[in-house]
């Protein structure tokens, strides 16, 4: 029975192995259902996702009052293309705009392409409000950053693995230290500096976050230089970290605020760039855009989204639960769990073992136990479970860490 199992999995790996690209190095599961916290696989398994798509799925798997908003509008309009108006885009953008406090919305569809936006919006307003000679704009970025994948963003990451054999590269970025403050005053000294682009919690590197005050230092400090503060809350935003957005935990509201991920719960690539006028009206018709950026489908899933975070309080769960998690977890005292951080309920433990592929090698034990994440990085798993878990969850889903990690020993 066990083979016969294994192979129907196999099946499916190896056809997408035979004609899809090699780009990801997926878990060898095959899902095909999801609901809430948990997903099932092609042999019936169930497990707990601790990924979320990324933090694309804060609200849960299929969440019924999305979904319905999906289908309902899928039957009506999905496309209007921006040559015309629809009925939905006026709505959405001021219920968006609301929602967050800005004055304007450019509606975009995957996360990159709204960092590409916001890019092109602080170089813009460095010349036309901040007065920089033409093509002379300087945007800071920070070390071991993510912000996609397009030509010019990794043009400016750290990562070799996301650079080798894709350059050239673009210019017009500075990188600095994460998580140093004096580093960004040194570099704040350059007039031309138009904006600072920066991840609240640094989720790819591995659930980084910044010492209590930096953001808010960060904000203040590009606040007198005249520098736009960018904060990327692709997949900090939203709930995750136990507030709307990251930045609340400093009080700090970005100049200009880019989101994506959740903003679908987990079934579109919907992303959108906030900011004030000053900043969003330098853009002209013909200046920017794109095909499916504001469709109508779009402008209600996000509606939607955004009000389901809002009704079922995801934000106070993933602060009340994300603080348990950890405590449960830091509990566990495993001599193989070399730290455990985060905040709400992103977070990621740091796998602390001899052997290279112990992150690897816990994750597929989870994975045999029921419960799906990810290692980043080599040696850090991120835990970050949709919104919806509850406390006996969580107790349950520690339940299988601990029971996993005994394959180290
Ligand atoms: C996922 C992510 C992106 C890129 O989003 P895509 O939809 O994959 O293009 C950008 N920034 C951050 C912080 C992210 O987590």
């Amino acid at each position: 029975m066990e083979t016969l199992l294994q192979t129907l999995t196999d099946q499916f790996i190896e056809r997408e192995e035979k004609y899809n690209a090699h780009n990801y190095h997926p878990l060898p599961v095959v899902l095909e259902k999801g609901e809430g916290v948990f997903v099932w696989d092609v042999e019936g398994k169930k497990y707990f996702d601790f990924l979320s798509g990324y933090s694309a799925i804060n609200q849960g798997h299929c969440h019924p009052k999305i979904i319905d908003a999906l289908i309902g509008q899928a039957q009506k309009l999905t496309l209007t293309s921006r040559a015309f108006h629809s009925n939905l885009l006026g709505e959405y953008a001021e219920y968006i705009t609301r929602f967050f406090g800005y004055d304007k919305v450019l509606p975009m569809n995957t996360g990159v392409e709204a960092v590409e936006t916001a890019i092109k919006l602080a170089r813009k307003w460095g010349y036309v409000n901040k007065g920089i000679q033409e093509n002379k704009a300087v945007i800071l970025v920070c070390s071991e950053n993510f912000h996609g994948r397009t030509v010019n963003v990794i043009s400016f990451s750290t990562d070799d693995s996301s650079k080798n054999g894709f350059g050239p590269f673009n210019e017009g970025y500075k990188t600095i230290h994460y998580n140093d403050i004096h580093a960004l005053a040194d570099a704040l000294k350059d007039k031309n500096v138009c904006g600072f682009l920066v991840e609240p919690i640094q989720g790819e590197a591995g659930v980084v976050v910044p010492d209590a005050g930096y953001l808010k230092t960060c904000y203040e400090m590009c606040k007198a230089a005249n520098v736009l503060f960018i904060a990327d809350e692709i997949q900090t935003g939203l709930a995750r970290t136990g507030k709307m957005l990251a930045c609340d935990h400093e009080d700090v509201k970005p100049d200009i605020l880019i989101l994506g991920k959740a903003l679908s719960g987990g079934t579109l690539p919907i992303s959108a760039v906030l900011c004030s006028d000053e900043i969003m009206l330098n853009i002209k018709p013909g200046e920017h855009g794109s095909t499916y950026g504001g469709n109508p489908l779009a402008c209600k899933v996000a509606m939607v989204s955004l009000q389901v975070l809002k009704d079922e309080h995801m934000c106070e769960n993933a602060e009340t639960l994300g603080q348990y998690f950890r405590e449960r977890l830091t509990a566990l005292q495993s001599p193989f769990i070399g730290l455990v951080r985060g905040k709400g309920l992103l977070n990621a433990i740091i796998i602390k073992h001899p052997k290279k592929e112990a992150a690897w090698d816990l994750c597929i034990e989870m994975m045999h136990n029921g419960l799906i994440a990810k290692p980043t990085h080599g040696d850090k798993i991120r835990f970050a479970p949709p919104l919806v878990i509850t406390k006996s969850q969580i107790d349950e889903c520690v339940t299988i860490i601990s029971k996993s990690l005994q394959i180290l020993a």
